[in-house]
């Protein structure tokens, strides 16, 4: 079955609402071994949209809409749509009431009733969280077209207890995706090292980059999600095989859920010093619930002197090598597990940028070091490409600790 999606909203194509919807859809309908070819965004003008979904319902047999059921109007989806699939509107007594009881009163404005009007013969996929129901139905050239209400709070339950059933009645295969994450290699390399692998047709192979991270989703379409599972593991085995401890984990959450949950398992505690990161390292690790039970503290010491006095970093360090070397962020990570007492300590120094970097220490040049009080590791994170964009640095020193 081939599908495609059509959001409609002039908010969605001025940019001032991000369409979370068409990502919620896509991921239903992945899950339901529902191939989507195609995702457009239209905005509220009538010619266009008819325009759309003409094309839409002769190429595709699924089409989902999302937004425009509501009262005003701009909410143009339903006429647009049905008159382009060949069906009336019909007023729909049951909705109707359901709008009277949301509103506590008989006589709903017209604006209101209009929503209760939807495509003859439909499955009117009710709105338990608003106003303007949903609806399945089957234009006249045999599409299945199904309209859901724009807000995501709305559109996802809707979807979930009402579109889904629908749509498993006419479906018998599932699609399974699990992602392989991975740190300190990039997509181009892991690319040409997976190169063979990525022929395959089912399961299917492919690399993405985000936020400094790599991964490879491997996707399998089979009767069930046990079958799907049987095949993508051989897969994940040999993406292990070839890539060692650069894979940090299959479907985990972040770096810094599975860095708390091996510090829970290992009954293991940790504190941070940082300097360039300004504190984002312990942000990280305390957005996971329940990292009070492994994080003790963190300092954020910009400032030579608060290195010294919080962390007990040995003025000569700070002036033989400076504030951003290798020794301050050893002394860093070994002076916050004495200040702790905590079994792990991470140093963090170097410069963040844009400004202020020279040809010896250039923007991006960042030190991490861990320490377990007996012995310590340090990273050197020399700037890739020339980038001076002070988050993205301080960004991939926080997940460089964090893999650590
Ligand atoms: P309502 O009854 O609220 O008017 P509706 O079905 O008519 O619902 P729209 O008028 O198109 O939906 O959009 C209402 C609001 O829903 C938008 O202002 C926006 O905040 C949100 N919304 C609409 N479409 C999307 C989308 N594709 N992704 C995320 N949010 C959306
Ligand atoms: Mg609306």
């Amino acid at each position: 079955m081939n599908a495609e999606i059509i959001s409609v909203g002039t908010e969605l194509l001025l940019g001032q609402v991000v369409n979370t919807d068409t990502a919620i859809v896509a991921r239903a309908l992945s899950a339901l071994g529902i191939n989507l070819l195609y995702s457009a965004v239209v905005g509220d003008n009538a010619e266009r949209l008819k325009t759309a979904v003409e094309t839409a319902i002769t190429r595709s047999d699924l089409l989902i809409m999302t937004g425009g059921l509501g009262p005003t109007a701009d909410d143009l989806t339903k006429e647009t749509t049905a008159a382009a699939a060949g069906r009336k509107l019909k007023l729909h007594e049951d909705s109707l009431r359901r709008i009277q009881t949301y509103f506590n009163e008989k006589h709903v404005s017209e604006n209101q009733e209009k929503q209760a009007w939807l495509p003859e013969g439909c499955t009117v996929l009710q709105n338990d969280n608003g106003t303007a129901p949903g609806c399945a139905f089957q234009a006249e050239n045999g599409c299945t077209v199904i309209m859901l209400p724009g807000p995501p709070s709305e559109l996802a339950p809707m979807l979930e207890n009402y579109a889904v059933p629908y749509l498993k009645k006419s479906v018998n295969s599932v699609i399974v995706s699990h992602n392989v994450h991975i740190y300190g290699r990039g997509e181009a390399p892991v690319a040409q090292m997976m190169d063979d692998l990525m022929d395959g047709e089912n399961p299917t192979l492919a690399p993405y980059a985000k936020e400094g991270e790599c991964y490879l989703r491997v996707t399998a379409k089979a009767a069930d999600e046990q079958q799907a599972d049987e095949m993508c593991a051989p897969v994940i085995e040999e993406i292990r095989n070839r890539l060692g401890e650069f894979v940090y984990g299959i479907d985990v959450e972040s770096l810094e859920a599975l860095v708390v949950k091996e510090l829970l398992q290992q009954g293991k505690k940790l504190a941070t010093a940082e300097s360039c990161t300004g504190g984002l390292l312990a942000k990280r690790i305390t957005d996971i619930s329940g990292s009070s039970a492994v994080f003790d503290m963190g300092c954020v010491t910009y400032a030579n002197e608060a290195k010294e006095a919080l962390l007990y970093v040995p003025h000569e360090i700070l002036e033989a090598h400076g504030a951003v070397s290798e020794e301050t962020a050893r002394a860093m990570a070994e002076g916050i597990v004495r200040r702790s007492g905590s079994d792990l300590g991470i140093g963090i120094t170097g410069i963040a940028g844009p400004d202020g970097g020279t040809e010896q220490k250039p923007v991006g040049l960042i030190y991490i070091a861990l320490s377990d009080g007996s012995q310590t590791w340090v990273v050197k994170r020399s700037p890739i490409g020339r980038t001076k964009n002070r988050e993205w640095h301080r960004h991939c020193a926080a997940s460089q600790a964090l893999d650590m």
